[in-house]
This record gives structure tokens, sequence and C-alpha cells, in this order.
């Protein structure tokens, strides 16, 4: 089919990535029509139930500005500098993201992101209809069923080309799955997640930092929490779905979702392990007992398109786990990459197989680096080994900027492709490594030969300052 011809596109998903490509695809000159299985956040308030705020990077903003709408985001959003570590014995240390304020990200409320989204994409000329779940599609003959949930009516429609941006769960990913045979798989983390909130303080302002991203690291499970712009903070605790034996305890169990149950079982805990987050959460067994634990995981699906017909994206195509605050930046930088191989091709299945080309090793990659990350959030950076690579990376980087780019940076404040972060990612730990290996501190490094071996592995990165 000739896109050319047509430029007319039937997006499953108002969410995050659907919203922001209705923007993309409509300033294009498509025809684009949206169906979205919740109702309008503007009438009804947002029923998303998850991640209160995320963590906004260069590649979200990139795509952000590439909509134009970047600036009605950042005027709501919350610069993090930084991970505020808290220890146990109440200590604060906070290590910096980036060199300055230049290098940092920002907290941003998913349903104020959403809302702005949408009005762009509706001023943009695209139409929503809400309270639209896509049901099932019949690809041959281009119709599909979507479910009104208020009163379970079905509604057909015709449709020449489905993009799915309907999320983990997506439901035009079971259909593709279904017609074509996809090879899927999802990986589920034996760890899960409640959220709970810090509310202003008595005077009206932020209980603690609010320009940092607070972690309460524990070893085998953790506690976060990022700012609001109304001065709240969303918290939000990760943990084991079973207890595993904790060594430093024999005998007993690590916490988990099957030993923590009742509010009284979390006032416990919250005592124990994080007692300075304690007093700040003063709904700490309401919250506990009202939300339902989220589930993490990683979704490995081998196609992302049937022909010209159907095309997923965002978490529907590659949904990961959360511990490198990508998944919308990584949604948002499909929704450029395919409005751009549209730009570039004529015929959608050329388009869409491109799209699917450049973009599957990427997913990939920053699905491995977040899984990756987890551990480092959680065990990793109060750990002295772990504080003098986090050192040296930054000597290496001002004497090398052009090739030693802390792995961070790469992911979050550049706009290189995640393989290649991942890839040098990779080099440089292994270069970390070994320089700090048995020492307590920098001095003795044999700098000229350390400039050998970055010189040898690292080739200049054209993008770094
Ligand atoms: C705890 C947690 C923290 C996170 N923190 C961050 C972070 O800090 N930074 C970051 O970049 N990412 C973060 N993420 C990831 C981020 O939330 C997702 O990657 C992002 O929401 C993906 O956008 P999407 O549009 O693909 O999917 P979604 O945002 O899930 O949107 C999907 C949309 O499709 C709709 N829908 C679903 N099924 C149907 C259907 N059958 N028919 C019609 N519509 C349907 C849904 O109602 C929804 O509106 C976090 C995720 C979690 C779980």
């Amino acid at each position: 089919m000739n896109s050319e011809q047509y430029r007319e596109l039937t997006l499953i998903g108002a969410g995050l990535a659907g919203s922001l490509l209705a923007i993309l695809l409509s300033q294009r000159g498509w025809k684009v029509t949206v169906y979205e299985r919740r109702g309008d956040p503007r009438i009804k308030g947002y029923e998303s139930g998850r991640s209160i705020n995320l963590a906004l990077a260069e590649r979200g903003r990139h795509a952000l500005r590439a909509a134009g709408v970047e600036d009605a985001v950042m005027a709501q959003a919350v610069m993090m500098r930084g991970r505020m570590i808290h220890g146990l014995d109440g200590s604060l240390q906070l290590q910096r993201y980036g060199r300055d304020d230049s290098e940092v990200i920002w907290s941003v409320h998913r349903a104020d992101l959403n809302i702005t989204l949408l009005r762009a994409a509706e001023r943009a000329g695209a139409t929503v209809h809400f309270h639209r779940r896509l049901h099932t599609v019949d690809f041959d003959a281009g119709y599909a069923r979507l479910i009104d949930d208020r009163d379970d009516q079905p509604h057909d429609i015709r449709f020449r080309t489905l993009v799915g941006a309907d999320g983990a769960g997506s439901a035009l990913r079971a259909e593709m799955v279904r017609k074509a045979d996809f090879d899927e798989y999802t990986e589920f983390l034996d760890h899960s997640y409640k959220e709970l909130t810090i509310p202003p303080g008595p005077d009206g302002g932020f209980r603690i930092e609010p320009h940092a991203l607070h972690i309460w690291p524990r070893g085998r499970y953790m506690c976060i929490a990022l700012p609001n712009d109304e001065r709240t903070f969303t918290v939000t605790l990760f943990l084991p779905n079973h207890g595993l034996p904790n060594h430093a305890a024999p005998g007993t169990d690590d916490p988990s979702f099957a030993s923590v149950r009742s509010g009284a079982e979390v006032r416990a805990l919250f005592a124990r392990d994080f007692p300075d987050a304690l007093p700040l959460i003063p709904d700490l067994e309401q919250d506990w007992e009202h939300h339902p634990p989220g589930l993490l995981g990683t979704l490995y699906l081998d196609r992302w398109h049937l022909d010209g017909r159907a095309l997923l994206l965002g978490d529907a195509a590659h949904a990961m786990v959360p511990f490198h605050g990508q998944g919308m930046n990584c949604a948002f930088e499909d929704c450029v990459a395919l409005a751009e191989a549209m730009d570039r091709h004529g015929v959608l299945e050329q388009a869409f197989a491109a799209f699917e080309a450049e973009r599957k090793p990427n997913a990939a990659a920053i699905q491995a680096m977040a899984l990756e990350n987890y551990i480092e959030m959680r065990d990793r950076v109060d750990d002295p080994d772990f504080l003098l690579q986090r050192e040296l990376e930054r000597a290496l980087q001002e004497r090398h900027p052009q090739r030693f780019v802390p792995h961070y940076t790469m992911v979050t404040f550049m706009r290189i492709p995640y393989a290649v972060a991942l890839e040098r990612s990779e080099i440089q730990r292994q270069i970390l490594v070994e320089a700090t290996r048995g020492r307590r501190d920098l001095a003795g490094i044999d700098w000229p030969a350390l400039a050998r071996v970055v010189e040898e592995r690292l080739p200049v990165l054209e993008e770094a300052r």
C-alpha cells in the first residue's frame, strides 16, 4: 500500500506514546484517529493507578521538542540533580548525575503530561475516542472490534493501518501474535512495587530536598521517592515477591510481599529499615492496604509489525523494568523514529520495517541496562568499590571527555543509540574494575598507562562535549 495515497492511520492507546505520536503524525498531515480504553482524563480524572511520576531525560525532551510541547511540559517539571542516598543511620549523600545543572533529569506527573499531550494532539488535528478498548482484529478484512467497558457494548471500525501504543498488556499485540505467530515472551521480575505518598509539610513546602531522586538502598530491596510540583513526593517501595534468607541475620528472611501484608507489618518494616522515611508518610498503612502491588517485567518480542497493516511501539513492543527511568523516554524516541521513517518511505510496510530494524536492537539494549540498574540502585550505590569506580569515572571523563563518557551520561543526557551506550559501558566498566581492583583510593594510579588503555579501547564519541 502506498502511504502517500491514503495518509490515514488508526492508533490504539492514548497514553504517553500514543498521544505524542498522534501529534507528530497529525503535524505531518496524517489523518489520525485514536481509540483509548479509559475515559477522558480531563473529565473524569486520571485512572492510571501506576507510577504517578516519571523521570524525563534528554531523549524524551528531544521528542517533546520535536512535537512543540516541551515548554508546556517543562513548566510543571521538577529538576532532580542526582541521587540522594539515605543511609540506615539517617546519613544523606547527594550523588550528582552529571557535571552541572545542564546534566539533570526531571520529575513529571504522568497525568499532567498525558493531558498536555492529548490536548496538543487534538489541536494538531487528531481525533481521540475514549472508552474504546480494542478487543479483536480481523486484519484481512480491515475490521476491528472495540468495547465500551461502561456498558460492554461493541463498536466495530474499519481501518487501513493500526498502530498499537496500548502498553505492556497490548491487545493489538495479542491479536498480531494470534494472526502471525510472533514469538513473544514476558520475563517477570521476582520483585514488585507499591506506591506511597509524602504529603507537603505543615508550611505547604516539600518535606525533603526537592531537587533529587531519593533512594533508600537496602540490599535486595529499596525505596525511592520522586518530587511532584504540588510539593508532594511519590514513594515507590520495591520488594521481592517472596523472602530470601537474610545473610545479615541468619534464620530470618528478607522482607517480601509475602511476609509484609498488613499495615502494621509495613509500619514495622519502615521503623526498622527506613526510619527517616516513616514520619514523612502519614498514610502509610492506608496506602499500603489500598494500593495493589505492581508487577514488573521485560517483554521480548521478535517482530513488531505485520507488513503495512499493523505496528507496535512503546511498552507494547518492548516493556522494560523501570530502573533506568527510560521506558517513557524510549517510547518517545520510538515516536520520533517512526515519524521520520514514515517521512522517508512512501510505503508503510517499508517504513515499519525500517523503524523495527532501527529500534529493536536499541530497545533490547535499554531493556538489558534497566535490569542491570536495579542491582546498582538497590545494592551498589552505597558500596565503597562502586564509589571509588565513580570517582575514577569522573577523573577519566575529565581527562578524556570525548572518549570516556559515563554510562549514565550516555543513556540519560545524550541521544546516541542505546546499543552504542551499552557496548561502550561494558568496555568502561571493565576498565574501571581493573584499574580500581584492590585499591581504596586513586593514589598510585598509573595515569599514562590508563590513558593508553582508554585510547585503544574507546574510539572518540563525536557527540560528547
Ligand atoms: C513503577 C514505574 C515507574 C516508571 N518510571 C519511569 C521513569 O521514571 N521514566 C521513564 O521514562 N519511564 C518510566 N516508566 C515506564 C513508563 O511508564 C512506560 O514506559 C510508558 O508509560 C510507556 O508508554 P506507552 O504509551 O507505551 O504505554 P502506556 O503509558 O501504558 O499507555 C498505554 C495506553 O493504552 C491504553 N490501552 C491499553 N489497552 C488498551 C486497549 N485494549 N484498547 C485501547 N487502549 C488501550 C491504556 O489505557 C493507556 O492509556 C515507569 C514504569 C513503572 C511501572
